[in-house]
């Protein structure tokens, strides 16, 4: 979307009461939301606090010439939503914060926020603050949401152990194809020889990615699996944070990757290779788990009856194997480090 010159300069009150009066939603356990110097909750007798906070700069996590201002404040929520999926915690309060630059307008603003209460309402999460803010140049955006599990229960990054499989949520590579479809429409035009519904399916994937809230509560409830992270930066980036945290290796077969059907007719089109793109590609917001081989055919029992779908893409090695993919004719190769790296 074109970015509009602001007609007038935003008055922050005005602002925030407009915010408060169309967005804020009742709970019985938000005893004060919007309109005091804090929030004040209540959380549930017997469960822990779960935190969690991105903050996101204009020009570094997202492009307003290419995506719109609903798009980002859907995809800054379900960022937060995916690491607190992650964790296996049930999403409940959003707190948002914005620097505002002179070139964005009250309506832009209002456009923020439908996208981040849309993607709040799929999951039941109320708004109870923020703070707002000018900016000189560019867009900040910050984002703190606070879930909830019962005590003593969260997936943690560090349980992993040699022999685990290792399985992943949905299929990958989905939002790399869907960006790259996006960014060559304004160039060079490639990849417009793909079938629309294709098209259109991974530019969906990439504005509008679902985080997998009801999977990880799944896994934490069941307790069957033993580590999780969420797939932000990349496959290949997030399971190297999983060894790092357990102390393990990884040995990953790359024709199990789950690739979407669309993302196969993208990577053929493209001449690329599918597995590149779901090992490379971030903003999935799939999960990555483990879990121990007796608990293997429950996981999978349970997730078919449940219609979630998980794939088993490896297995968990000491640490001394370190980050290894396994290719279909046989020959291993070291995991490309592919992660987004800020200050290099
Ligand atoms: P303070 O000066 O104490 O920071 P503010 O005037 O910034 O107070 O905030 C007043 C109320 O409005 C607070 O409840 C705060 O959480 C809320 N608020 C401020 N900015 C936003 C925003 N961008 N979105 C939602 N709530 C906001
Ligand atoms: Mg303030």
């Amino acid at each position: 979307m074109a970015r509009r010159k602001a007609t007038q300069p935003i008055q922050e009150f005005p602002l925030i009461r407009q915010l408060q009066h169309r967005h804020e939603r009742r709970s019985p356990l938000i005893r004060k939301g919007i309109g005091d110097d804090a929030a004040v909750v209540s959380i549930p007798t017997g469960n822990w606090a779960i935190l969690t906070t991105d903050l996101l700069t204009e020009g570094v996590h997202f492009d307003l010439r290419t995506a719109s201002p609903a798009s980002v404040g859907y995809r800054a929520t379900m960022a937060n939503l995916s690491d607190l999926a992650a964790m296996g915690a049930i999403p409940r309060f959003l707190l948002i914060s914005l620097a505002i630059p002179p070139a964005i307008s009250r309506v832009d603003i209002h456009a923020l926020y439908r996208g981040l209460m849309s993607a709040c309402d799929q999951h039941d999460v109320r708004l109870i603050g923020g703070d707002t803010s000018s900016s000189r140049q560019g867009l900040f955006l910050s984002i703190t949401l606070l879930g909830t599990t019962p005590k003593g229960r969260a997936l943690f990054r560090r349980g992993a152990r040699v022999g685990d499989g290792i399985y992943v949520t949905g299929t990958l590579g989905d939002s790399l194809a869907g960006l790259q479809l996006l960014t060559s429409r304004t160039s060079s035009r490639q990849g417009t020889t793909l079938k629309r519904i294709d098209c259109n399916y991974l530019i969906d994937r990439h504005r509008h990615p679902t985080a997998r809230v009801k999977e990880g509560l799944w896994l934490n409830r069941s307790q069957l699996a033993t580590s999780a992270i969420d797939i932000s930066d990349g496959l290949s980036g997030d399971l190297r944070h999983v060894c790092e945290a357990s102390r393990i290796g990884a040995d990953i077969e790359l024709s199990r990757l789950p690739v979407s059907p669309a993302c196969w007719a993208y990577a053929d089109k493209q001449q690329v290779d599918p597995c590149a793109l779901a090992l490379a590609g971030g903003e999935d917001y799939e999960l990555l788990f483990t879990v121990a081989p007796h608990n293997e055919q429950k996981l999978e029992r349970q997730a078919r009856a449940r219609r979630f779908l998980v794939t088993r893409i490896g297995t968990i090695r000491p640490r001394r194997f370190g980050l290894q993919a396994l290719a279909s004719d046989g020959t291993r190769t070291p995991l490309p480090i592919t992660s987004y790296r800020h200050f290099t």
